[in-house]
């Protein structure tokens, strides 16, 4: 049964509007990963877990947004980011759209979790169910994924480029990385500072250590967020 709504012709959906009124739609971002990783691992991770964990269940997947909102890797060559403003509206044009066609209880999820990125995307549902009482919007990130269990895979704590996103690109993208450039940093700006970029005070764009990353700490760490998605597209799909 087709799912990914990209896959999909229009008299599909119809026919799959008829059983299903859940959708699942995928953020990711197109920002440097360092000088090892390709701009588009947000992307690349966050529609590769929600194929898999959206897999046989109740949820149909709306094509990825691949433009998110990026604050301390702007002024990175290869980093385009979107205005709060502009996220929200980007989210609430497809929250109208996806319920103008009969879709019910629509979950963003998330795989850059950067703060600010969360709160448009929080703030764009809180202001669509305002006027939308009977529409259920959720927010799920990968924050959301990484339990007890996927810390005990990694060595480091997972923050940008690290040793989690690069063991996932390791195992679902090989051909994108490039070991030889992982460097470790753990870079610190001036506290108290607000800034456009963090550029200043970054040399690689890592935060984290990715030389502990492996393809088979990536194959545990998909496992174990594709099951964690599914648990809470579950729990979502009984409120
Ligand atoms: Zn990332």
């Amino acid at each position: 049964m087709k799912y990914m709504l990209e896959d999909m012709t229009w008299t599909e959906v119809e026919e799959a509007l008829k059983n299903k009124n859940s959708v699942i739609v995928p953020f990711g971002s197109v920002e440097e990963h360092g000088p090892h990783l390709p701009t588009s691992t947000d992307s690349d991770l966050c529609y590769a877990i929600v194929k898999k964990g959206t897999e046989g269940t109740d949820f149909l997947v709306a094509p990825i947004v691949n433009y998110g909102l990026c604050r301390s890797t702007r002024e990175f060559p290869g980093t385009v980011s979107l205005r709060f403003e502009t996220l929200m509206q980007l989210v609430k044009d497809i929250l109208f759209e996806l319920v103008n066609q009969g879709f019910k209880k629509i979950v963003l999820f998330s795989f850059h979790a950067g703060s600010t990125h969360l709160t448009a995307l929080k703030e764009a549902a809180f202001d669509f169910t305002l006027k939308n009482k009977n529409i259920k919007v959720f927010l799920v990130s990968s924050i959301d994924l990484a339990g007890e269990e996927l810390l005990k895979v990694l060595e480091t704590i997972p923050q940008h480029a690290c040793e989690l996103e690069t063991s996932l690109m390791l195992f679902l993208r090989p051909e994108t990385v490039e070991m030889e450039k992982a460097f470790e940093e753990y870079p610190s700006g001036p506290r108290f500072l607000v800034t456009p970029s963090g550029r200043e005070w970054m040399k690689t764009g890592v935060m984290g250590d990715p030389r502990k990353a492996s393809s088979e700490k990536g194959k545990k760490i998909f496992n174990l967020m594709t099951q964690r998605l599914r648990e809470i597209l579950t729990d979502i799909i009984n409120q």
